[in-house]
């Protein structure tokens, strides 16, 4: 199976095209090239591809809406090799929503132009005021304004189930929300280190719980999908205060929570909530002063985990956080199978996982799997490698200063289990190997223990710098062949159709049709 061809059926697009709302509107070059060029894809042939394996792919509301639903349907299954879609059902998150991302070129497909002044999100399906008829947050206001009353579900689900194409809805809790909302929720968003509050929902106010739990059993009760997705990347105060990160840096606001609700939670587990902000604030001295250069005499390791040992509240509140943001995970996959047993549930776990030891060492794959039918583990590749060399950086400059970057980065690399990754300087240019891909399959699937499914989240064109790796087919079909050669369950193409390059989906497509069958 190592041969990385196989025969293709050239299948000229141009025909199927011109329907295309986005090739009509932009008749850009890009939109003439695909027309005219030799669109090499494996036969359509939905039935020969993953028979058992969840292959999936991440669409956004806009994509429909632009390319039209048979069409982007049609594009997935024949090029992606894809029996499964996850809509951005309730979701205000970019990343997974809307066209391509501000200022990143376009993909060779959809609208070459950007829609950052439509772009709103919200609930693409139509949210029921009987679900939310005793809940103080209220969902049936959070309709998604972009496309007016159009209800993703209702018009994708029916054209879906004729391709034999599974659905499910993804649902995502963000970071922060568009300012009616935050007007909406701003009793039960977070409380910051300096009493300020944050952006973010907390996970132990109750009306939030309950809030989480009406969304999803409102689309699960309305809607004939397989399931339901839901995401959530926000980490507690110990990562986000050292920037354990590779994106938000150092960021006071993110130092939560603090609430009244997160205090009783601590209280309740004989947590000294006094003694919590002390060392958090202690903490947050030290990393400032590291940022600055200002040494401590011991060295800034060590002064980091002489704070650790002389407040363990500082993990144990970290820990609370977490045990918050699994106790909705719990109340997620309990609401769903309320309405129908059958109704499959995941989570997708972030890219953190992967190369922050410290994130690692908060999760536990077995712990994880018996708490959803399926994880969706992000191994962004291509990603990765600027994602990995920021959280090296990020890192670096507090706890881990003392040490050369490059030296540092190697010695994480054995911490993952990673081999013959880029030197940090060509980290962000060559990405990550699908090598990567293999190991954190693997390590996903031994420390799930075949407790639940696991299908490996698969970059396709995620957006980095101009100055990163461009994503190709050859690497595209690599990092996939690597997740089904090393047992993944399955598969998720992300993050989202729109970004993506026609050729590079069918490069995963290709890897998925050998893979499966091989
Ligand atoms: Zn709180």
């Amino acid at each position: 199976m190592s041969k990385k061809t196989t025969t293709v059926e050239k299948i000229d697009l141009g025909a199927a095209s011109p329907s295309r709302r986005g090739f009509l509107k932009s008749g850009t070059a890009a939109a003439a090239a695909i027309a005219s060029s030799p669109l090499a894809f494996a036969a359509p042939d939905p039935a020969s591809t993953a028979a058992d394996k969840m292959i999936g792919i991440q669409i956004g509301a806009a994509s429909f809406m632009d390319e039209g639903v048979g069409e982007v349907l049609d594009i997935v299954q024949k090029r992606g090799a894809v029996n499964t879609i996850f809509i951005s059902t309730f979701c205000y998150d970019r990343g997974l929503n809307g066209r391509q991302m501000p200022g990143r070129p376009f993909p060779d497909h959809g609208p070459q132009e950007y829609d950052e002044k439509s772009y709103h999100g919200g609930n693409y399906a139509t949210p029921h005021a009987k679900f939310y008829q005793n809940i103080a947050i209220k969902g049936d206001k959070m309709k998604a304004p972009d496309f007016g009353n159009s209800d993703i579900l209702a018009k994708v689900i029916p054209e879906a189930k004729k391709r034999g194409i599974k659905v499910f809805a993804s649902v995502l809790d963000s970071f922060d929300y568009p300012e009616e909302v935050r007007n909406m929720i701003q009793d039960f968003v977070e409380v910051d280190l300096s009493g300020k509050k944050g952006q973010a929902m907390c996970f132990y106010k109750p009306a939030v719980r309950d809030f989480w739990k009406a969304v999803v059993t409102d689309i699960a009760s309305s809607y004939d999908i397989d399931g339901i997705l839901f995401f959530n990347e926000r980490n507690g105060p110990l990562t986000n205060t050292i920037g354990a990160n590779f994106d938000v840096g150092f960021d006071a606001s993110r130092i939560t929570c603090f609430c009244d609700d997160h205090k009783r939670a601590a209280q309740k587990r004989n947590i000294d909530f006094e003694r919590v902000k002390e060392g958090y604030r202690r903490l947050d001295r030290l990393v400032q002063e590291s940022l600055n250069g200002k040494r401590p005499s011991d060295g800034y390791y060590v002064e980091f985990e002489r704070l650790l040992i002389n407040y363990p509240e500082l993990v144990a509140y970290h820990q609370l956080f977490d045990k918050g943001k699994h106790e909705i995970l719990k109340d997620v996959k309990d609401a769903i199978k309320a309405v129908n047993k059958n109704l499959q549930v995941g989570f997708h776990i972030e890219h953190e996982n992967s190369f922050n030891p410290f994130f690692r060492a908060t999760r536990n794959y077995e712990d994880l799997a018996m708490r959803a039918d399926f994880l969706k583990v992000v191994a962004y590749n291509n990603a990765g490698g600027e994602r990995y060399a920021n959280f090296i950086k990020s890192i670096g400059s507090t706890m881990f200063r003392d040490v050369p970057p490059e030296e540092f980065m190697r010695f994480n690399n054995h911490l993952l289990n990673y081999a013959n990754e880029a030197p940090l300087d060509q980290l962000p240019t060559s990405g990550l190997s699908a090598d990567y891909v293999a190991r954190e399959t693997k390590r996903a699937l031994e420390g799930s223990k075949g407790k639940c499914k696991i299908l490996m989240g698969i970059d396709i064109n995620i957006p980095i710098k101009k100055t990163s790796r461009k994503a190709s087919p050859d690497d595209t079909y690599a990092a996939t062949m690597a997740a089904l050669k090393n047992g993944a369950d399955g598969l998720i193409l992300s993050r989202k159709y729109s970004e993506m390059m026609l050729d590079n989906l069918a490069a995963a497509g290709r890897a998925i049709r050998e893979g499966v069958n091989r």
